[in-house]
């Protein structure tokens, strides 16, 4: 816009009357209107904004006893050994349709420290404005990170201050996590081993009480034998990306086939409100399920309230010997379902039609996508 603001561009040259100056400066002015003007009719510059990806993907699950909200509770920037800025975490989790974020920088392993020698709350303090722009809940959090099989790399969420946590000894670290109330998940249990075990270490802090949650899911795996640890220790199942380069680089998402499924591995969490008490609470209730690659994981009560507020059986109508149903799926979660010899892929947001012999009174589905304990397959039984 002309606005006549360069009538203030400074003092009149020495020697120059007023009146010369005050003409000199509207001249300067009305050339800079001129170069203005054709700026933004350039016929070399082509705009389209509409290319722009500026849509996040909703994560549409329906709300039943409780509301789910899709969490990312583990995930690196450049603060640790991760390789993007706080404020692009954010931006990413706002894109992937989540709700919850934590940032869990490790402690310990920190290779951009010449570069970012920073208090270990930094990250978190950069990405916190981002967060409440996007409606991203953003929690605290840090990682423990010690020889891994020996000790191992525990997050501590809902801390208060990061630094504290930077002590020698591993118990005291966690400890001091535990001192400002924070939730302490135990993770990636088999990354780099050849089996899922508990070393003296971790079965002495899990003794003691000091581990609230399991990861069964880590970035691009799947830990059976943790996900049935979950269930017998009572501790919570987390899925996580524990992503350090852009997440883009390591999944997509895509609902467009079951097989190919790809998105960031994320907990879903059964809140009762939509509060960082609320979401706490949840996780202090074990009220989570992993979702990874099409895939959902955790108690099964759970599983069957997610599947019963995704999944409808419509009924339609009678010819001759069978009842003819449309099963739906209000959903973005898949599902792969067997009934009977058949089996069927549930896409996201879509239906099947399907017909049973008339006076079938119910059906037992199993849902081939969904694992409790270790890799055991529900069967639920649906009224018809
Ligand atoms: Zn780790
Ligand atoms: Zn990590």
């Amino acid at each position: 816009m002309c606005n006549g603001s360069t009538a203030d561009s400074g003092p009149a040259s020495p020697g120059s009357s007023p009146g010369r100056s005050t003409m000199k400066t509207s001249l300067i002015a009305t050339l800079l209107c001129i170069v203005q003007v054709v700026a933004a009719q350039n016929v070399n510059i082509q705009f389209f904004p509409e290319k722009a990806n500026h849509n996040r993907t909703e994560i549409v699950i329906p709300d039943g006893d409780y509301h789910v909200l899709k969490a990312d509770l583990h995930i690196h920037t450049m603060f640790s050994d991760g390789t993007v800025w706080p404020t692009y975490r954010v931006q990413e989790a706002w894109r992937d349709g989540l709700d919850i974020l934590a940032i869990t920088d490790h402690i310990e392993y920190r290779p951009n420290k010449q570069y970012l020698n920073a208090d270990l709350n930094t990250s978190y303090e950069i990405a916190r404005p981002e967060a409440e722009k996007l409606g991203i809940m953003l929690i605290r959090g840090t990682e423990i990170t010690r020889q891994q099989g020996v000790v191992g790399h525990f997050n501590a969420i809902f801390i208060k201050d990061a630094n504290p946590i930077n002590v020698e000894n591993p118990k005291d670290a966690i400890k001091a996590a535990r001192a400002q109330g924070a939730f302490i998940t135990f993770n990636h249990p088999g990354w780099r081993m050849d089996a899922c075990r508990f070393s003296p270490f971790q079965k002495e802090v899990l003794d003691e009480g000091l581990i609230d949650g399991i990861e069964a899911v880590n970035n691009h795996e799947y830990y059976a034998r943790a996900l049935s640890w979950c269930h017998d220790l009572n501790k919570t199942v987390i899925a996580a990306s524990d992503a350090h380069d852009p997440i883009f680089n390591q999944f997509k998402l895509n609902t467009v086939g079951l097989e190919n499924i790809r998105h960031r591995p994320m907990t879903l969490i059964f809140v009762k409100d939509n509060s960082q008490e609320g979401v706490r609470e949840a996780l202090d209730s074990r009220r989570t399920l992993g979702f990874f690659d099409g895939k959902v994981v955790g108690e099964e009560s759970l599983l069957k309230q997610l599947f019963d507020v995704s999944v409808k059986f419509v009924q339609l109508k009678t010819y001759g010997k069978n009842t003819y149903y449309r099963i739906e799926n209000h959903s973005s979660i898949p599902y792969r379902l067997k009934i009977g010899t058949g089996e069927y892929l549930l896409f996201p947001m879509s239906s099947i039609s399907i017909s049973f012999p008339k006076a079938t009174a119910k059906v037992d589905v199993s849902v081939l996508n969904m694992y409790y304990y270790e890799n055991t397959v529900p069967v639920f039984s649906v009224k018809l």
